[in-house]
This record gives structure tokens, C-alpha cells and sequence, in this order.
């Protein structure tokens, strides 16, 4: 039976500069590939942290060396990486859909996920984006541009952005007729770009969402089965990290949110993988999420390798 799979791809997966990009997206190209070869209908959504903070860091030295390069908005930077990501994409996997002979468009679609401006992430803002300052540097540029600068881990003082839910993705409708006609579709990338929707106009707003819950959210707007997360492990864990470190190769609702409650995943990587799967396979008795390596993606459809939440 031909399914809907939405795969979520990790940021860190993708490389820290073009060439190393290119050669993680040709791996990934394969796995991708080889769940289409299966018959399935895929589609992918990605990350993009180090990659929206390259084209910040870019934008903010250029416009310090010159006046005249604009400083770019975040809304702006995120369109940018969809699109720098969506072309790598596009371009490894039909060159993988032509080595193999199989027949199909591949198209990305930029995206805008609409975000609640009530939402409490606007009044605390967490998510760390772009260059390190020391803390002299950031109280100055705090006073000038407004922006909030928290210290990150030790390492200096950085921007923080809000990380609002999603509420709906806005080219849902484009998402889904591409899909209907065979095309495999890249969206979401980043999470999306986020917008308020005011006046009947949707506005962008400085924020990130969430790349776990954007794919959990566009996997329920278009109707898929399965939304398979692929990361840097082959499964979950609890006591990750420990000599009672146990892998998991299923995981109930039930016993997921006893586990989220036990402090078991780590907040802003392993958690909203978590957290996503089981707003998605909550939502359907038929649907099911998988959390696996890149490696994994083929065998966790077909074998169920990974770990299953149902
Ligand atoms: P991505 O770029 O795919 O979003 P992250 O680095 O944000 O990846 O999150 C995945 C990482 O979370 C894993 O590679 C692992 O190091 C870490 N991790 C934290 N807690 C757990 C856990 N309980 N089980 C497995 N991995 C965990
Ligand atoms: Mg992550």
C-alpha cells in the first residue's frame, strides 16, 4: 500500500559550507530515493540553523565593511537558506532519480508557517541565533537595534529569537496539489518562514520555529501516515549518556510523555523530536512516527529500524 511520508531532515546533517552541503545532501539523496523506489509518496522538510546563521554572519560583516549592504532581516535569512538548501536538495535527488531511471519532479516550495502573536514564546525568547559578542558589544547593540542578547553556555553573548508553535503552513494547498501529482516536494525548510496573520496580511515576524514541530504540523495538514525523523542516532534513548542508558525500539504515547516528564530528552534536540512525534501520532490512530539516523530511513519504513512511536 502506497503511503504519505513526510521526512524531517537535521540541520546539522547538512555541513557547515556549500561543498560539504553538496556531499551530505548526495547521501541523503539516496536514502530519500530509495523510499520513492518503494513506491512511497515522500516529502521533505530540513533544517537550518548553522545555515541561517552563515547568511546572517555574512549580511551583518558585509554591512558593517559597507553601509551600503542592507542588514537583512530574519524572515529575509530564512527565505534565503530554503532556497540555498532547496536547490542542493532538488539538485542531488533528481540526479539520483536519473542514475536510477525513475521519472519524477522534484520542486521546493517556499514556505510560511503563520505563528500566534499571543504565543508566550514572544515575551521569552530562547532560540540563539548568529555571531558571539562579548557582553560590552551587546549591551551597545542592544541599545541601538532593541534586540535581546542572553549569554550561550560560556561561549559569549548572543541574539535570542522567539520559537513560537506553528500554527498552519500557508502553501499547504500548493503542498498538497504538487503532491497529488507526483512531484516531490521540499518545504518547510527551517521550520518555515514565520508570519503573523494581521488585517488579512501576513506579516513576517523575527522568530524560528521549530523544525520537529513545523514537519509534525504540515505531516497533519497534508494528510500523511508517517513522519520519520532523521537525526545523528539510529534510535531514542532514556538516561541517554549514562551506564543505564537503554535504547528504545517502540515508545507509546503514554510511555513518551511519562518519559518527557522524567526530564529524559534534552531540551532544543532530542525533545521536540519527541515532543512532535507524539502530537503526530496522537492525532490518528493510523499514523506513526519514527525517529532514526539518516542512514536508517529506508529500513524504518520498510523494517521498522528506529524507534516507533504509535
Ligand atoms: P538535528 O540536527 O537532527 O535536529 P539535534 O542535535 O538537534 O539534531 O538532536 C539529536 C541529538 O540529540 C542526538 O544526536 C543525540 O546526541 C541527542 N540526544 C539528546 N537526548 C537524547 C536521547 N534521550 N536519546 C537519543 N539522543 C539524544
Ligand atoms: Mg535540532
Amino acid at each position: 500500500m502506497k503511503q504519505k511520508i513526510v521526512i524531517a531532515l537535521g540541520g546539522n546533517a547538512l555541513g557547515d559550507n556549500p561543498q560539504e552541503q553538496k556531499d551530505a545532501v548526495a547521501v541523503a539523496a539516496q536514502s530519500i530515493v530509495d523510499l520513492i523506489a518503494g513506491g512511497d509518496e515522500v516529502m521533505v522538510v530540513h533544517g537550518n540553523g548553522p545555515q541561517v546563521g552563515m547568511i546572517h554572519l555574512a549580511f551583518d560583516e558585509a554591512h558593517h565593511a559597507n553601509n551600503a549592504v542592507p542588514e537583512m532581516p530574519f524572515p529575509e535569512a530564512a527565505a534565503m537558506s530554503q532556497g540555498y538548501i532547496g536547490y542542493h536538495l532538488q539538485n542531488a535527488i533528481a540526479n539520483e532519480l536519473r542514475r536510477r531511471d525513475i521519472q519524477k519532479d522534484v520542486a521546493t516550495v517556499l514556505t510560511q508557517v503563520v505563528v500566534d502573536a499571543d504565543d508566550q514564546a514572544f515575551t521569552n525568547p530562547t532560540k540563539p541565533i548568529g555571531p558571539f559578542y562579548t557582553e560590552t558589544q551587546a549591551q551597545a547593540l542592544a541599545t541601538v537595534n532593541g534586540y535581546t542578547y542572553v549569554e550561550d553556555s560560556g561561549r559569549g553573548y548572543r541574539r535570542v529569537v522567539p520559537s513560537p508553535q506553528p500554527v498552519t503552513v500557508v502553501e499547504r494547498g500548493a503542498i498538497k496539489a504538487l503532491m497529488d501529482a507526483g512531484t516531490l516536494v521540499i518545504s518547510n525548510g527551517g521550520g518555515g518562514i514565520p508570519v503573523l496573520d494581521q488585517d488579512r496580511k501576513y506579516v513576517g515576524v523575527d522568530a524560528v520555529i521549530d523544525k520537529d514541530n513545523s514537519a509534525a504540523k504540515v505531516a497533519d495538514e497534508i494528510d500523511a501516515d508517517i513522519l520519520v525523523i532523521l537525526t545523528g542516532v539510529d534510535q531514542v534513548a532514556i538516561n541517554f549518556g549514562t551506564p543505564e542508558q537503554k535504547w528504545l525500539e517502540t515508545l507509546s504515547i503514554a510511555e513518551a510523555n511519562q518519559y518527557i516528564g522524567e526530564g529524559h530528552f534534552a531540551p532544543g534536540s532530542m525533545l521536540p523530536k519527541v515532543e512532535a512525534s507524539v502530537r503526530f501520532a496522537a492525532s490518528k490512530p493510523s499514523r506513526k512516527a519514527i525517529i532514526t539516523s539518516l542512514e536508517n530511513a529506508h529500513l524504518a519504513v520498510s523494517e521498522g529500524k528506529g524507534t516507533i512511536i504509535q
